[in-house]
């Protein structure tokens, strides 16, 4: 390993989930178990259809073109790429080919790799549509055409990537600008996101920057998933290490694999010699068309604050530690969910502790999304604030979080089941605290010795009380009992 470095150029699929109707027809563009219910003629190719381009579509790949400081192009146009594929009846899908210009050309994102702030340039960005999707059973196949006709975007970013930790962290960026810039849910756990990965490896003392010294790059299709990615990288990392070992490496050719989840090896599919020939050419039932200036700025400026500049905020404005800003912006649903109980009032540290500590070991352990969860905002927000006003402990306050995530009632009235209101009545404590210093002269004389007896005394208050007694009220009273004695 130490004698190679590793190129690695990532082509990678997002589905666009953000706009009402598919890109070319009417049918809606949203996942449905039931299949073939959101399909219109033209997504099966039925003769006589024609494609209408979706303006919103078009405007969410332009934004996130830009968010990668690409290039737009003067006109927009489609091509056809011609293959014949039971997925795709047309026998082409519409895409946009690298020439004359795609949606984006030419760009960079800088995304932080471990702590690290890392590079990678993106050769072009461009808009398709995704074919539909198939089923094989053992004597047969279905097709389900509710995928085909969702807009695609695929990127193709430079081999400037060098390891499967910066291949994935780059990967984990995309998919954190899709969803903060409303362009894509970017759930691979939907199919949404797939990515073809190449990888070559050189010597160590070559120039990466001379594409004469790359090594021959190996494709594999179709991984599924971040982890799948990694794994598919070391995996063929080491393959290819192994064949320069053996003095084999030079006359490996150019060639496609796909990665084995169940050997978890990449497997040959087939060579560069063999390529398809596409046979691109202008989609003629799409007129190119001029994309204008004020729709272009309108576009920039509705680029919204992305997970980098909210962290910041979380950080400068809020004071959160790193870690728990690193944690709030991952997803945006949780972050939106922090944000939304902020604006409610809340106290932005007390909110990030809840939501860091509490619910998102919750959802995690339910394998739930935000989004679904009982416990609103505005829920957590009156739980919040019944411990500010003292009507519940904040030990309290855990039970009752669980509980209306249990029982689905709001936090008011679960307290009000529980009949859990925090005692802040001075001389109702004060009576327990008496009668538990008579009942142990014994524990007050160990106190003056300075063995800790405290504890216990706050601890016989609590159980008299079901953990109802004020804490800061509880200690003083037993402080000031104590001195008396
Ligand atoms: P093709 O013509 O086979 O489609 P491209 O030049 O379009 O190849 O590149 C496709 C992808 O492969 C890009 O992501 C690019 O960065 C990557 N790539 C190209 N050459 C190499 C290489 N030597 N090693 C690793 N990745 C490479
Ligand atoms: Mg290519």
């Amino acid at each position: 390993m130490e004698d190679y470095q590793v190129l690695i150029g990532l082509e990678m699929h997002c589905e666009i989930s953000n706009t009402k109707t598919k890109v070319f027809s009417s049918a809606i563009n949203g996942y449905s178990e039931e299949p073939n219910t959101h399909i219109a003629p033209l997504d099966m190719a039925f003769p006589g259809t024609l494609p209408v381009v979706n303006k919103e579509a078009i405007k969410l790949a332009l934004k996130a073109s830009m968010i990668l400081h690409c290039e737009q192009p003067e006109y927009m146009y489609f091509e056809r790429k011609n293959y014949y594929y039971p997925d795709l009846p047309k026998g082409y899908q519409i895409t946009q080919e690298t020439k004359p210009a795609p949606v984006g050309s030419y760009g960079y994102l800088d995304f932080d790799c471990k702590g690290k702030m890392t590079r990678v340039r993106i050769n072009n960005i461009h808009l398709e549509e995704d074919a539909a999707s198939s089923d094989h059973y053992p004597t047969f196949s279905t097709i389900d055409y509710n995928r085909a006709g969702v807009p695609l975007l695929e990127l193709v970013t430079e081999p400037d990537l060098r390891s499967a930790e910066e291949a994935v962290a780059f990967l984990e960026t995309m998919r954190s600008i899709y969803q903060y810039a409303d362009i894509s849910e970017a759930d691979s756990r939907k199919g949404q996101i797939r990515c073809d990965v190449n990888v070559s490896i050189m010597d160590k003392d070559k120039d990466p920057s001379d594409p004469k010294n790359w090594g021959t790059k190996v494709e594999i299709k179709n991984v599924n998933s971040f982890g799948g990615v990694r794994d598919a990288i070391n995996y063929e990392i080491e393959r290819q290490i192994a064949l320069k070992e053996e003095g084999k490496y030079e006359e490996m050719q150019q060639q496609t694999r796909r990665w084995d989840e169940d050997t978890f090896t990449t497997i040959y599919m087939r060579s560069k010699v063999d390529a398809i020939d596409y046979k691109y050419f202008v989609e003629p039932n799409i007129p190119k068309f001029k994309l204008s200036s004020t729709w272009l700025e309108e576009i920039r400026s509705s680029i919204p604050e992305l997970a980098p500049e909210r962290k910041e905020k979380y950080e400068k404005v809020y004071h959160l530690s790193e870690y728990d800003a690193t944690i709030l912006v991952k997803e945006k649903n949780v972050s939106d969910y922090y944000e939304k109980t902020i604006a409610l009032g809340a106290d932005p540290k007390g909110a990030a502790n809840w939501i860091t500590s509490v619910i998102l070991g919750y959802l995690n352990k339910e394998e739930m999304d935000i989004k679904d969860l009982y416990l609103t905002p505005e829920m957590l927000f009156d739980l919040m604030n019944m411990v500010k006003e003292g009507k519940i402990s904040s030990k309290q306050s855990k039970e009752v979080l669980n509980k209306v995530l249990e029982l689905k009632k709001e936090p008011a009235v679960i307290v009000e089941e529980l009949g859990m209101k925090q005692i802040g009545d001075d001389s109702l404590i004060r009576g327990i605290v008496v009668q538990l210093l008579d009942e142990h002269p014994d524990l007050i004389e160990d106190h003056r010795k300075g063995k800790n007896t405290f504890d216990f005394f706050v601890g016989q208050v609590m159980k008299a009380t079901r953990g109802q007694a004020n804490p800061s009220m509880t200690a003083n009273i037993i402080r000031e009992e104590m001195d008396k004695r």
